[in-house]
């Protein structure tokens, strides 16, 4: 037999399993029995959160026998009475002609529509009401909601229309106003968690608490996501799913693993990042698995600090996860996601100066292992920087155009205290500065408003220092080039200028 998805054999069967929507399982019962049920609801929310499962059951409320004898001699019913499931109209709900389903993702056309709604104006063949539940109808063409907008205005008698999307605002306003409106909600995970640990009882298995809650929290408000989730961990273990196996499973980085790269930044320790990162990629995760597991891991430590910490905390936390987040946009059809990862979450470690001179990875201090593990009593993450070395180089461009050319040709490797470092791929041009370098000092020490060593360091590894007065998109293209042609063409290049 073939299996069937949890999330199919979990929907709910009467109102009171409407799992996190109570709010509206309630307002529909109370107006099931009272037969004041709309003839058009807009069923408006997330997916996975029960809008289609929300129109089944009133679809089938609408005509379960049960139902129509309760309004009849003013009943009320409990939600979990609405529908009965017992009465013939129930039990052949889902093979009744009358019951009409179809999603406008894949139906688009006018023809489509027409044809689909060409039976609402037929009288039922078996049941009291002709339903129609139409999915994601924001994604109809302006013919077909204007048809769907006919029946609406002038209903035939007993045709019911559910109208469900996940896109309130593209939905227009005349389908809109003339709908009953139902807002479902995300469902939060302290309801998602226990009712998983329910199902995965049904299926004589232990879902650990643990678990639970990592999935509710992966589901973000879907219940049908949340089901998936439980279905696949549920496929791959035996008797028990610990929080260990849905890592494994769904191929996430495990809290530790984040905990421990966050920590790391915090310490500003390299070293530890590398390390981290490294421990990370070992167990198959994708540069990009590992900057969104940070950001969902970083809003989390937010909420559990919140009101207990320091801002300062907050902020650093704020800090990171900015990072990530440009870090994921930056990944996105690039070549080196990697490395855009490693030098993201390097530069919050980096000295000082680095941090506050540049806003991508490329311009931040070089991964030369010798600097790395030298570099730890970096503030760069409380912004205490004195002045901004970017300004000054404006400033330098002004007054003194060569110096400017030749400063520009090196990377800022360090900046702690009053000395400032600077790395050159190129020995002769290193010498060339030395040349101009009491020019250079006086005038940084003028601009810093007090006296600034520099010392000056070759290294034909760093990187390519003419990154730093790219635009971002040059920058990456270049950087895909050299990792293509492994740098030496464009360093050839870069030499021959
Ligand atoms: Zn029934």
């Amino acid at each position: 037999m073939a299996y069937e998805a949890l999330y199919t054999r979990g929907r709910p069967k009467n109102f009171a399993q409407l799992i996190g929507q109570e709010h509206i399982a309630s307002a529909l019962a109370r107006a099931v029995s009272k037969n004041r049920l709309s003839h058009a609801y807009l069923l408006v929310g997330t997916r996975g959160t029960g809008k289609t499962s929300t129109a089944r059951l009133l679809a089938k409320a609408m005509n379960c026998e049960k139902v129509i004898a309760a309004q009849e001699t003013g009943t009320q019913l409990l939600p979990k009475e609405i529908p009965c499931n017992k009465c013939s109209a129930c039990l052949s709900y889902d093979s009744s002609p009358d019951n009409v389903e179809f999603d406008a993702a894949s139906n688009r056309s006018v023809e489509d529509v027409t044809r689909l709604l060409s039976t609402a104006y037929l009288a039922p063949l078996q049941s009291k009401v002709k339903t129609f539940i139409i999915d994601e109808v924001h994604m109809l063409s302006f013919e077909a909601v204007n048809s769907i907008l006919k029946l609406i205005e002038e209903p035939p008698p007993n045709v019911a229309f559910f109208l469900a999307t996940t896109e309130f605002n593209k939905v227009p306003m005349t389908i809109r106003s003339r709908c009953q409106t139902l807002n479902f909600r995300l469902i939060p995970r302290e309801t998602i968690a226990p009712y998983l640990i329910k199902i995965a009882q049904r299926l004589d298995i232990e879902l650990q608490e643990e678990a639970a809650l990592k999935i509710a929290r992966l589901a973000e408000g879907s219940m049908r996501d949340a089901m998936t989730y439980l279905d696949q961990c549920y496929a791959m273990t035996d008797k028990v799913i610990s929080l260990r196996d849905v890592n494994n499973t769904l191929g996430l980085v495990s809290d530790s693993d984040l905990d421990e790269i966050i920590s790391a930044v915090r310490d500003k320790d390299r070293k530890k990042i590398a390390d981290a990162i490294t421990h990370a990629y070992r167990s198959g995760l994708t540069p990009v698995t590992i900057a969104e597991s940070l950001i969902t891991r970083l809003r989390d430590l937010e909420f559990e600090i919140l009101g207990g910490r320091t801002t300062g905390e907050m902020r650093t936390l704020d800090i990171l996860i900015d990072a990530m987040r440009k870090a994921v946009v930056e990944m996105q059809g690039s070549g080196i996601p990697d490395i855009i990862l490693e030098m993201s979450l390097m530069k919050l470690a980096a000295p000082p100066g680095n941090v506050q001179v540049s806003t991508s990875p490329f311009k931040s201090s070089p991964a030369s292992p010798a600097k790395i593990e030298t570099s730890e009593q970096a503030e760069n993450l409380d912004e205490n920087n004195k002045f901004s070395y970017d300004t000054f180089l404006e400033e330098l461009k002004n007054e003194n155009i060569t110096l400017y050319a030749l400063v520009n040709s090196a990377i800022v490797i360090d900046r702690t205290g009053d000395t400032l470092t600077l790395g050159f791929r190129n020995p002769v041009t290193e010498n060339l500065f030395k040349k101009h370098m009491e020019k250079f000092i006086a005038a940084l020490s003028e601009y810093a408003g007090g006296k600034i060593k520099v010392e000056t360091i070759v290294d034909t590894n760093l990187p390519l220092p003419i990154l730093s007065g790219m635009s971002e998109p040059d920058k990456r293209n270049l950087e895909v080039a050299m990792n293509v042609f492994h740098s030496s063409d464009v360093k050839k290049y870069e030499d021959d200028k």
